[in-house]
């Protein structure tokens, strides 16, 4: 929550330098709840860093053109400089084709094939909000990654995957583990850093996590008491960890907080300053 604070400040004292605020389109297909609990975190964060922003709810039927059409106007609006379209996009609407559509330079949270690209050659492009958020974490609490074993629980697309190309960026010696790795708790307790993105409520917890060990936990889940929890197991984790992040008030809020700096990223190279 710290640094999610510290984040908007310098968000927001950038974006009070601009001529123009940055503006963000929001894009919901259908009514997937937890969508718009996420929609809802990214407008407030940005309101409260003085970036405009927009949303679009279309009912779960839209048709592929018709969201191709949206997003191509939004494309060629000056005032709109990041473009996020929620996932899960329902069954029917091809996700690639819709994500491909936005412009690079609004794709504030890396899903265009071009940015996601840039991120593997090493390119300075757009990194993904919630990889992206890990990397700052770590660099605020003034952990190093060079040389260290890192190991990410989860391979998404939009999680596991590009924070491994950041962390190799860094020099760490990095490890995805998944639904088919033999022996999770053996990878998991010999890392130095464990980041869980595997969207299972409390799977990691004192077997999976070595002495010393830095937890990263990614994962937003609802337990068996409809409360909001990560997928690590945090009381049987904290006797064992050096450092540790909560859910909530941990990666997600630093998140939506990185989201807004992209949209000042976003706003001051499209202006080219
Ligand atoms: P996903 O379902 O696309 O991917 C989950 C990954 O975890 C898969 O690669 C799968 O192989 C792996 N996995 C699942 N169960 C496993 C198991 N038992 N053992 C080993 N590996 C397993 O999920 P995602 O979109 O990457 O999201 C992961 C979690 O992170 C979810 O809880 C999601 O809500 C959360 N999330 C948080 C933020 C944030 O800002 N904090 C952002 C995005 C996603």
């Amino acid at each position: 929550k710290a640094l999610a604070k510290k984040v908007k400040e310098e968000v927001r004292a950038a974006a009070a330098r601009m001529e123009r605020r940055p503006g963000l389109a929001v894009i919901l297909v259908g009514d997937d709840p937890a969508s718009q609990v996420y929609a809802d975190g990214k407008k407030r964060d940005c309101a409260q860093c003085g970036i405009y922003s927009e949303e679009y709810i279309l009912p779960a039927e839209t048709g592929q053109e018709e969201l191709m059409l949206l997003i191509e106007t939004l494309n060629g609006r000056s005032d709109i400089d990041g473009i996020l379209i929620q996932l899960p996009l329902p069954a029917h609407l091809n996700e690639r084709a819709v994500l491909s559509v936005v412009r690079p330079d609004k794709d504030v949270d890396c899903f265009h094939p071009f940015n996601v690209g840039e991120l593997m050659i090493g390119e300075k492009g757009f990194y993904p909000c919630t990889p992206a958020s890990v990397m700052r974490l770590l660099a605020e609490y003034g952990v190093e990654l060079s040389g260290k074993s890192c190991v990410i629980v989860g391979r998404s697309n939009i999680v596991g995957k590009p924070l491994a190309m950041l962390m190799l960026r860094e020099n760490a010696t990095v490890t995805i583990c998944h639904t088919r790795t033999r022996d999770l708790e053996t990878e998991c307790r010999r890392a130095e850093i464990l980041v869980a993105a595997a969207g299972k409520a409390k799977m990691l917890d004192g077997r999976h996590v070595g002495q010393d060990a830095i937890v990263i936990d990614v994962g937003i889940n609802v337990d068996e008491n409809g409360k909001l929890c990560g997928d690590v197991d945090f009381p049987s984790i904290e006797p064992l960890a050096s450092m540790a992040t909560p859910v909530p008030g941990g990666v997600g809020a630093v998140t939506t907080a990185v989201l807004a700096k992209h949209l000042v990223l976003a706003g001051r190279r499209q202006r080219g300053n």
